[in-house]
């Protein structure tokens, strides 16, 4: 194949939303399926409210808008993907579901096809072995939000071609964005060293040493950080936060990576962040208020 029209993006949520954003804003067609019609039309949404923002504060014109918008098609049927270049995967980080969903789309699409995954932390040579294309299999790892965040991870997993490779960082270029490579180990490079702080600062609060609000003042000003790490724990997802931490303590075998047992009560707890209302700020009201 030799250049990428349309694209299919599987999760409609915080990621799965933000790519399909930027890939209509780029030009591609971009058909968007989630679980549920709700959880589609609710990714729409969001889309729509976020290239308003673009609009007014002047990043984009209000043409470049309606066409994007356009070329945004909500698909409740999996079906609807079979046609296009490339399938981005940006369902709930969960190894199982993500099989499950590569059983059900790879028998769809064209052989040459390429299929890719925004997991923030699992294996893309172990995920690429559970499909029928592992050379045509990479990880496009996008940052959060997808739309403001210049920055991509391209990993190859061990049988990823060059082609494959060549045609995911033509994509990301074309996104606008700038990618590094990095190697197929547990959570790659930019979780890999952000986890283990996010989660030491959990472990700062579960022993005391800090209020939330000491934690978060303390890292933006005294370590010069755009976000405090709970503060951007909640914005992640501490879902997502918690798996992450069990691939590095899985993956790599050792205790430094053990998750923080207050992470692990907070997700126990639904509590996971900003997407639920609620995690080490409540965000019900107006300002966010620190719940611990
Ligand atoms: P999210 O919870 O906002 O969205 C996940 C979406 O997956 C939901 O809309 C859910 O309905 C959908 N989903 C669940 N089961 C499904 C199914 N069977 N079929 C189709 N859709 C299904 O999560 P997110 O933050 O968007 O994370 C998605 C992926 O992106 C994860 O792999 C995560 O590790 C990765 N990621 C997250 C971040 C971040 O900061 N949140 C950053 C980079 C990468």
């Amino acid at each position: 194949m030799s250049d990428i029209t349309s694209i299919g993006v599987i999760g409609a949520g915080q990621m799965g939303n933000g790519i399909a954003h930027v890939a209509a804003l780029a030009g591609f067609d971009v058909y968007l399926h989630d679980v549920a019609r709700e959880r589609i039309q609710s990714g729409l949404a969001t889309i729509t409210g976020n290239m308003a923002r673009q609009v007014s504060s002047g990043r984009i014109e209000d043409v470049e808008r309606k066409a994007a918008v356009q070329r945004i098609h909500g698909s409740e049927n999996m079906d609807e993907l079979a046609d296009v270049d490339l399938v981005i995967e940006a369902v709930t980080e969960n190894e199982q579901l993500k099989r499950k969903i590569y059983a059900q789309v790879c028998p769809l699409l064209k052989p040459e096809a390429v299929l890719a995954t925004n997991t923030s932390s699992i294996s893309i040579t172990r995920l690429a072995a559970a499909t029928d294309r592992p050379e045509r299999f990479i990880g496009i790892h996008f940052m959060n939000p997808v739309p403001v965040m210049e920055f991509v991870e391209l990993v190859r997993g061990i049988a990823t071609a060059d082609e494959t490779f060549k045609l995911a960082a033509g994509f990301v270029e074309r996104l606008g964005k700038v990618s590094a490579t990095a190697e197929d180990f547990p959570a790659f490079i930019v979780n890999r060293i952000l986890l283990p702080m996010i989660n030491e600062a959990i472990y700062t609060l579960y022993e005391g040493v800090g209020s939330v609000e000491a934690i978060d003042v303390a890292m933006r000003l005294g370590a010069n950080h755009k976000m405090g790490p709970l503060q951007l724990a909640d914005f992640i997802g501490l879902d997502t936060c918690l798996s992450i931490m069990q691939v590095l303590y899985d993956g790599l075998a050792d205790s430094k990576y053990r998750p923080c047992p207050l992470l692990v009560k907070y997700v126990e707890a639904g509590w996971v962040g900003r997407k639920a209302g609620r995690g080490f700020y409540d965000y019900r009201g107006e300002t966010p208020v620190p719940t611990r």
